[in-house]
This record gives C-alpha cells, sequence and structure tokens, in this order.
C-alpha cells in the first residue's frame, strides 16, 4: 500500500542520514586516536606520569567508535551480514538477559524460560540479541504492575521448512485492534516521549532478512505473544 510505501521511505532516509553521520565522525575519531599517540611518543617518559589520563582517553575513543560501529550496523545492516553463525537461540536469550536485568530489578516481573529447541539458527548474533532485547523491553513495558514474562523456544515447521520459534510473551496491557495493526510501523508508538515507535519496525526487517517471520497475538488486558520463526541452520 502507499502508507507501507511512504514508511519504508522514511525508514530507508533515516538509514541513510545515520550512516553518513556515522562515517562523519568515524574520520575525525580516526585523527583523534593517531594524535593521541604522537602525543604520547613525542612525551617519552613523560607520558607515563598521564598513564591514567591517557588511558582514560584511549577507553572513550574507543567507546564513541563502538557507539559509532553499532549505528551503522543499525543503520546499515547489509553491510553487517557477513557475521553470520549458526546458534542455538537459547543460548542467545542467555546472553540477553544481563542486558535487561536492571529493568527486570526494578519491575515485579518473573520470568519462566522453556527452551526446547534443539535446532540452531544462521543468525548475526548481535542483530538476534536486538530483536530479542527489543522484545523483551516491550514486554517489560507493557507489564507496570508485574506479570510474567515468557520466554520460550521449540522446534517447528512453517511451510514445510524445518525451523524454530522463539516466543516472547507478556501478560500485559495488550494491544488494541488499532494498535496491532500498526505496531510495526516504523514510528508508530503509543508511548508517547519514550517511544520512538523503530523497535518492532527495525525488528521485522532483521527477521525478514534471515527468512524468517514475525507474528504476533494479543489480546487487550490480557497480553501479548510475539513469536519469531527461524528456518533452521544447514
Ligand atoms: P516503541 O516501543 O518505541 O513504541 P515499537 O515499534 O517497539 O516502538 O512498538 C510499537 C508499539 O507497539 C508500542 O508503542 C506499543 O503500543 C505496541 N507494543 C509493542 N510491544 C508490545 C507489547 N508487548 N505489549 C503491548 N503493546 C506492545
Amino acid at each position: 500500500t502507499t502508507r507501507q510505501l511512504i514508511m519504508s521511505e522514511k525508514l530507508a532516509a533515516i538509514g541513510e542520514i545515520t550512516a553518513g553521520v556515522a562515517h562523519e565522525i568515524n574520520n575525525p575519531i580516526a585523527v583523534m586516536q593517531g594524535n593521541l599517540e604522537v602525543i604520547r611518543a613525542v612525551m617519552g617518559d613523560k607520558a607515563r606520569e598521564a598513564g591514567t589520563e591517557f588511558r582514560l582517553l584511549d577507553e572513550q575513543i574507543h567507546r564513541i567508535s563502538q557507539i559509532v560501529t553499532r549505528l551503522l550496523q543499525f543503520a546499515k545492516p547489509e553491510e553487517y551480514a557477513g557475521y553470520v553463525e549458526r546458534h542455538a537461540p537459547d543460548d542467545v536469550i542467555t546472553d540477553c538477559l544481563p542486558l535487561v536485568q536492571h529493568l527486570l530489578n526494578r519491575s515485579r516481573v518473573s520470568v519462566e524460560r522453556r527452551q526446547q529447541a534443539q535446532r540452531m539458527v544462521l543468525m548475526n548474533r548481535t542483530e538476534l540479541q536486538q530483536v530479542l532485547v527489543n522484545l523483551i523491553v516491550n514486554a517489560l513495558h507493557a507489564m507496570p504492575d508485574g506479570g510474567r514474562l515468557t520466554l520460550a523456544t521449540r522446534d517447528t515447521e512453517m511451510e514445510g521448512r524445518s525451523g524454530l520459534t522463539i516466543t516472547v510473551a507478556d501478560t500485559g496491557i495488550g494491544m488494541s485492534a488499532e494498535t496491532l495493526r500498526k505496531a510495526f510501523d516504523p514510528f508508530f508508538t503509543t508511548k508517547r516521549r519514550e517511544g520512538t515507535g523503530l523497535g518492532l519496525s527495525i525488528t521485522r526487517k532483521l527477521i525478514d532478512r534471515q527468512g524468517g517471520k514475525i507474528m504476533v497475538e494479543s489480546e487487550p488486558g490480557k497480553g501479548t505473544a510475539f513469536m519469531i520463526w527461524l528456518p533452521e541452520a544447514d
């Protein structure tokens, strides 16, 4: 539809801008890093007296370049598609939990895990993590008064192809029919200030690119379940 077309153009434009800015930041960072080395060499023994300061500068420059890399990865995922590896999705879920632990600690949400998948998926680990963290954070937002977060995996077939399904389900506020219809649209959010409305559209883009599918079931007042189907890695 026209609306979807406009949305995906908007998303593509944001990707271009973000990638452009990230590239622009990379150059001055490289210059700073290089000059820091020169200063250290020129100072010789004196550089050791400022060891802590130099280390801080190194660390912070490294941090900026990591942020830029992540931004680029987000804006131009095609350029990072080479990183795919075989993963057991349950391992990736286990890796995600520390990233949301601070949110879990502040909430009255219990986590239930059902690890039944035997199969492996072929995916970029960071991307799969990004997808899962997006869904988990949304689930926690939907349960301000507590509830249960279910993280489940099982081997499944989809249209005759073998793969597995990762379920992220909550017992939260659920979605109205209208929200459900628009949930994956870029910039659609019901969260006002905190929301970007990009989480689910990016999630779907990443899953599509792996030949997977993302489905959602939701009932107002009952909760929401996102199911990600991914093809099995050969
Ligand atoms: P954001 O979280 O920034 O709003 P998303 O694209 O991740 O952006 O989500 C879009 C909208 O979909 C949310 O604002 C919310 O209305 C709805 N939504 C997503 N996940 C859930 C969930 N688990 N429960 C209820 N509503 C949800």
